[in-house]
């Protein structure tokens, strides 16, 4: 593999490609928006002198990761080439069908398409294409760059050949696979978000404070961050989609989500990315502030 093609430049998508990039790809960046593209390059390049001041990469190395990445906004312009396509645009179902049923057409026969979803099955997305032993799941951990884990997804129909593949190439950006069957929130997101909706429904029945529940995660189990905060650092509205995705596909209602989970949703609190959820954010600072809206309850 030499060429990766990535689409969407985001959170997920811009730590994707410095990854590939920094371990000597070639990376194509596509995103549908211009703005998401310079912000991605800014982002890598701010992220990379991060691993320099570490004494972990050069200047050079840094210039020549930067050089290894191209962007387009069209698919079309980009992707021919690509020996693997990793998508991860916005988590959205019609999204992600279209954008493969174009890869389909675009691609060479033997490209693998790879998803970094959350939580839509591979299994549907293989079902629009005509390669469905092609299609698999590459769910990486954000920060991208510094996160070890590879979720790999097989799908109902994607090759034993499809995922070995996979599994070395994630070997080769020092990263750790783990190969996983496709079922609702594989296994990631089917362990962690019912552990955060179980917070949040400790805090909601009173049971504790936000600092209480999270104090307890990280000194009582050992967790680097408490359930809550990480809950606004992934963003409430993606928990609560996942707890959806959980709750639609097994149709237990112990997936159910949260009513204050729903109504933080509702009331557009999402967490870091709006700078209130359980914690209030204030930019310049690293100091975690309960929201007012926690205080006294
Ligand atoms: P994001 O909102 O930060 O970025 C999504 C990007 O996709 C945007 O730049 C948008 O312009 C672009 N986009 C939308 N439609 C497109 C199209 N048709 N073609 C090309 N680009 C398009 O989202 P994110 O947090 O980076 O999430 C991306 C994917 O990664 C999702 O599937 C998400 O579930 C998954 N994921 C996210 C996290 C996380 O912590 N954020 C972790 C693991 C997996």
């Amino acid at each position: 593999m030499k060429t990766i093609g990535v689409i969407g430049a985001g959170t997920m998508g811009n730590g994707i490609a410095h990854t590939f990039a920094q371990y000597g790809y070639q990376v194509a960046l596509i995103d549908v928006s211009e703005e998401s593209l310079k912000k991605a390059i800014a982002t890598i390049g701010n992220n990379l002198d991060r691993i320099i001041a570490k004494g972990k990469l050069t200047e050079a190395d840094k210039t020549k990761t930067l050089s290894r990445i191209k962007t387009f906004t069209k698919l079309e312009q980009a992707i021919g080439n690509c020996d693997l396509v990793i998508e991860a645009a916005t988590e959205n179902m019609e999204i992600k069908l279209n954008i493969f049923r174009q890869l389909d057409q675009l691609c060479s026969s033997q490209t693998i398409l790879a998803s970094n979803t959350s939580s839509i099955s591979i299994t549907k997305i293989a079902s629009v294409t005509k390669r469905a032993d092609k299609v698999i799941g590459m769910h990486f951990m954000n920060p991208v760059p510094v996160m070890k884990l590879v979720e790999v997804i097989r799908g109902y129909k994607t090759s034993d050949a499809t995922t070995e593949t996979i599994m070395t190439l994630s070997k080769s950006l020092e990263k750790t696979p783990v190969e996983v069957n496709d079922y609702p929130g594989f296994v990631a997101n089917r362990i962690l978000m019912p552990m955060i909706n179980e917070a949040i429904y400790s805090l909601y029945e009173g049971v504790a404070g936000v600092e209480e529940i999270d104090t307890v995660m990280k000194l009582g189990m050992a967790h680097p961050m408490g359930p809550l905060q990480l809950a606004d650092f992934i963003g409430l509205d993606v928990c609560l989609s996942i707890l959806n995705v959980l709750h639609d596909g097994f149709g237990n209602p112990k997936y159910a989500p949260c009513p204050l989970l729903v109504n933080m949703v509702t009331a557009g609190n999402l967490g870091v990315k709006t700078k209130e959820g359980f914690y209030a954010y204030q930019s310049g600072t690293k100091e975690l502030k309960v929201s007012s809206l926690f205080l006294h309850k």
